[in-house]
């Protein structure tokens, strides 16, 4: 049986920090569904966020600084002390990943360059071109082969396996071989990106369908915030791939149908650069008014900037939109509108990144510290994938030096993921029923049409119903004549089962939190209400059902006020 000290699932930026910072007299080894280079990591373009101060006449920003607009950005729901820990260690965290040899752009005098972005008082979003993820995942997976990290690719992991209340390994379906088998670990550590792929619209890589947070719920972790769901306001018409909020950043205009900048009647004086939860609604409100083209999208205009500072800032959004739209932005605006894009919400855990299943850790997208609260600003995930993956590494190495290394009894082992195995020869063996790709199309139109940018509760509670239907027919699916090796339908039907998990408790927290915060807009309850809702969702699997409570935001100093851009 394969069996490691520390076992990673997910081989993007989280996983790859983690399986770094293990205590290298462990083993440590990545289980990932993709090769750690195929990680949503990758495609991350605009950059990671660090009160560095190197832009010219910027000099005095400080983490403060950054810790309070991450804060104002959050709608105050971010835990402030989280907030904190996050921006202090972001300054040692890139030039630790300067030193690693990730090729930032530079300005003229040699230091690391700097970009405005959204929500942020200062130019403090290190990149690299617009290719930022790519460059972090490439230096970070060298190390790990310098380090010799072990690396099962192409394996989905299907189930977490607890025994006596700890977390003592996982079930994986190994997709090259087409066997279910059992992974003893002492501690287990999740970095498995976030759902996108539940929303029909969506910037996100066709693997992010958020198992990992489903995987965490059935074991009895509770989830946390899951009604903030973020919609980045510039993803192309109509292919849904994402244009960088950098290129807002080095100075793009968005326009509507009759060529005014309409940001001046949402946010007067941060325009462009002001929230991706203000400007996504501002586009979608434009394009509602009948100020858009084709009732479906507005532009986004970077002509000005010339074709030089294009080309050497933003060379994949021209290539991109060169590619796939037949049109080159140093010439004509590109067609844009909002789409879904990033998971404020995931697995609950503390700022050491521990769950509440002892051995059990998780970071990145998947978990919930929380340091986004409502709404993230662009260029922290970056930054919370790496310095919270870190700590993940660091507090599951520490969590084993005290434990008695009693190795987990195999029997429980190999029950669980013979029971899996079984689950699987049950749908095969169904000669007719549902197909499973359908009620998967039917999941992701019930999320975009009644859970998306605005929300009303009659519309949550039609929602919340159809994906009970959903489920019910999910009971009913069929997988006959398929082969076990490489099987993308069997992996689709794994992981659907965790799809209806995390859209319930999306739908969930969205319907009962009756007040307007971050991302998350109800039509009925439009203003944001402190004194009842300055609370954290958690939502937990009971007796097969979800129960929901609430828990005390922490402030420090940063008293909640009205947001103003
Ligand atoms: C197009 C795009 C651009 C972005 N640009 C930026 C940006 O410029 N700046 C910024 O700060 N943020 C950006 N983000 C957000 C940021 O990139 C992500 O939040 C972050 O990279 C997530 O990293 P991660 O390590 O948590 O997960 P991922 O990189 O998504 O990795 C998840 C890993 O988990 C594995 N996995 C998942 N489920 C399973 C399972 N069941 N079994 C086994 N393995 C599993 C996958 O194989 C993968 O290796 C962007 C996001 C997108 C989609």
């Amino acid at each position: 049986m394969i069996s490691h000290d520390i076992l990673v699932v997910g081989g993007g930026l989280a996983g790859l920090s983690a399986a770094l910072a293990a205590d290298t007299r462990l083993s440590t080894a990545i289980v990932s569904r993709v090769h750690p280079l195929r990680s949503h990591s990758v495609a991350a373009q605009g950059g990671i966020n660090a009160a560095l101060g190197n832009s010219p006449d910027e000099q005095d920003d400080s983490w403060e600084r950054h810790a309070f607009d991450t804060i104002k950005g959050s709608d105050y729901l971010a835990d402030q002390d989280a907030a904190e820990l996050l921006c202090e260690k972001a300054v040692p965290a890139i030039y630790e990943l300067d030193h690693l040899g990730v090729p930032f752009s530079r300005f003229p005098g040699g230091v690391i360059a700097q970009r405005p972005f959204g929500g942020a008082g200062f130019s403090r979003t290190c990149y690299a071109a617009d290719r930022t993820g790519l460059a972090i995942v490439h230096a970070l997976y060298e190390q790990s082969l310098r380090r010799q990290v072990k690396v099962y690719g192409e394996a989905l992991v299907t189930k977490l396996i607890v025994e006596n209340e700890r977390c003592v390994g996982v079930v994986i379906y190994d997709l090259a071989t087409g066997q279910i088998l059992p992974v003893r670990a002492r501690a287990v550590i999740f970095a498995t990106g976030g759902y996108g792929r539940v929303y029909l619209k969506t910037t996100n890589a066709y693997i992010n369908h958020g198992s990992g947070i489903g995987i965490a719920y059935q074991a009895g972790v509770p989830l946390k915030d899951m009604e903030f769901v973020q919609f980045h306001p510039t993803s192309i018409y109509p292919k849904n791939i994402l244009v960088t909020e950098g290129a807002r950043g080095e100075g793009g205009y968005l326009l509507n149908n009759k060529g005014k900048r309409f940001m001046a009647d949402y946010a007067a004086s941060a325009m462009e650069l002001a929230p991706r939860d203000i400007v996504a609604r501002a586009i979608q409100m434009e394009i509602d008014k009948g100020n858009g083209f084709d009732s479906e999208y507005v532009l986004l205009d970077l002509r000005h900037l010339g074709e030089k500072k294009i080309q050497k800032r933003l060379p994949s959004v021209r290539e991109i939109c060169i590619k796939f739209l037949g049109l080159d932005p140093a010439e004509k605006p590109i067609p844009i509108q909002p789409a879904q894009h990033y998971s404020m919400g995931g697995i609950d855990v503390n700022d050491r990144c521990a769950t509440s299943l002892e051995g059990f850790f998780a970071a990145g997208e998947c978990a919930c510290v929380s340091v986004h609260g409502a709404n993230r600003l662009g260029g922290n995930s970056l930054l919370e994938t790496v310095v919270f993956g870190k700590i993940a590494g660091q507090e599951a190495s520490r969590h084993l030096e005290g434990l008695e290394r009693k190795e987990p009894g195999e029997k429980t082992l190999l029950d669980e993921a013979l029971a899996e195995r079984n689950k699987v020869e049950a749908w095969m063996s169904r000669t007719s029923g549902e197909k499973a790709h359908r009620l998967l199309n039917r999941l992701k139109l019930v999320m975009s049409e009644k859970v998306g940018l605005f929300r009303t509760k009659s519309e949550l509670e039609e929602a919340l119903e159809e994906i009970r239907e959903i489920r019910e027919d999910y009971g009913r699916v069929c997988l006959s004549g398929i082969c076990l090796r490489y099987s993308q339908v069997l992996v689709n039907m794994i992981e659907f089962a965790c799809m209806l998990d995390l859209t319930e408790a999306i739908t969930l927290g969205a319907l009962r939190r009756e007040e307007t915060r971050g991302s998350h807009y109800r039509l009925d309850f439009p203003e944001r209400n402190d004194a009842d809702w300055l609370k954290h969702t958690l939502i937990t699997l009971k007796d097969g059902r979800p129960e929901v409570s609430y828990r005390p935001v922490r402030i420090t100093k940063y008293k909640p006020e009205e947001r103003k851009y």
